[in-house]
């Protein structure tokens, strides 16, 4: 309690990024937004948040979300391992929507506080009415003063929802509730401006830092009928490979024999396109491209992450020097 009976306000730090939720024109009447706004802009459009947490800002980029780097995110991490160590409540990411997705499973599989990081944006530029940045903002911050949300790793709060880093996927290019969590659900809810949760997810310990190896990842998706010319061309580049295939972890029969050389050599991760559920591990066998056969073949099973999510997490263990099995094991209790 201070001199006047309250209580003292949390301390939250907010980091803009860029993105939608910091842009707007560059001239009046001129079509077409870029990021401008700051971490000061954004926070001054929303009066209610001097009630809720002593705020620091921090402008730590300001590009749209197609621009922010693995390396962006890394040295991201690597800021709010030591802010959590010295004591901020809670930690605000805003940023494009682009790509927020996988800057907050990242951070998650990064990330060694206990304090709250929560990530958000805007689907509406700061001029378009009705713009959803400040309400996300204000989520945001009271979900990242909460001590509920402490030691949940990352949540994105968005349109009143918070949904689990592991879980979140952007899945409309437009609607400002173009976050979702499918096949989970959101994790909680702001009711009446608070955040409720509805359950807790089991947090794996951090992968550690820094990411010191080079590394290249890139996904390869099936598709009816596909000769595999992407497979063709990304073998010679790539460290790690991860097949988003049909179903429950399918890929057309011509892509078998080329799969099972390059799995002898690299780590393949087999993850599945459909957004939802995990790829299978033994239910079809008939033949080249089912999963029993590409399992044999020596491809990783990603479990229930979809596929951008399955890269991050092989990219970021070669990132770190891991080896095929450390690699396997990671997936098996990960995924
Ligand atoms: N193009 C924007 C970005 O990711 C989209 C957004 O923020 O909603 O920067």
């Amino acid at each position: 309690m201070d001199s006047t009976g309250l209580a003292p306000l949390p301390s939250s730090l907010v980091l803009s990024l860029g993105g939608t939720i910091a842009m707007a024109s560059q001239a009046e009447g001129q079509a077409g937004v870029t990021p401008r706004l700051t971490a000061a802009d954004l926070v001054a459009a929303v009066p209610e948040l001097a009630q809720e947490a002593v705020l620091e800002l921090l402008d730590f980029r300001q590009v749209p979300g197609a621009w922010l780097e693995v390396d962006d995110i890394t040295a991201l991490a690597e800021l709010l391992n030591t802010q959590a160590a010295s004591g901020t409540a809670g930690f605000v990411i805003t940023q494009g929507t682009d790509t927020l997705e996988e800057t907050a499973y990242l951070l998650d599989l990064l990330y060694d506080g206990a304090a709250p990081v929560v990530v958000t944006g805007a689907m509406r530029n700061s001029q378009m009415a009705g713009a959803d940045g400040p309400a996300n903002l204000l989520a945001a911050v009271r979900t990242a003063v909460s001590a509920q949300a402490r030691d949940l790793g990352v949540l994105v709060a968005f349109a009143d929802e918070l949904h689990a880093a592991r879980h979140v996927q952007k899945v409309h290019s437009t609607s400002t509730a173009a976050f979702q969590s499918p096949g989970a659900g959101p994790i909680g809810h702001l009711v009446e401006g608070r955040p409720r949760f509805h359950f807790t997810l089991r947090r794996h310990a951090p992968l550690g830092l820094p990411m010191a190896h080079p590394a290249a990842v890139e996904v390869v998706e099936a598709t009816l009928g596909s000769s595999g010319l992407l497979l063709d061309a990304a073998i010679e580049h790539v460290d790690g490979l991860v097949i988003a295939a049909f179903g429950g972890g399918h890929v057309p029969r011509t892509w078998v024999e080329r799969l099972g050389k390059l799995a002898a050599r690299i780590p393949i991760v087999l993850t599945s396109r459909t957004g939802a559920g995990s790829v299978l591990t033994h239910t079809y066998d008939f033949g080249p491209g089912s999963e029993t056969d590409l399992f044999s073949r020596g491809l990783i099973s990603g479990g229930g992450l979809e596929p951008r999510k399955a890269r991050l997490l092989l990219l970021a263990l070669l990132r770190l020097g891991a080896d095929q099995t450390s690699i396997r094991e990671a997936f098996e209790t990960r995924s």
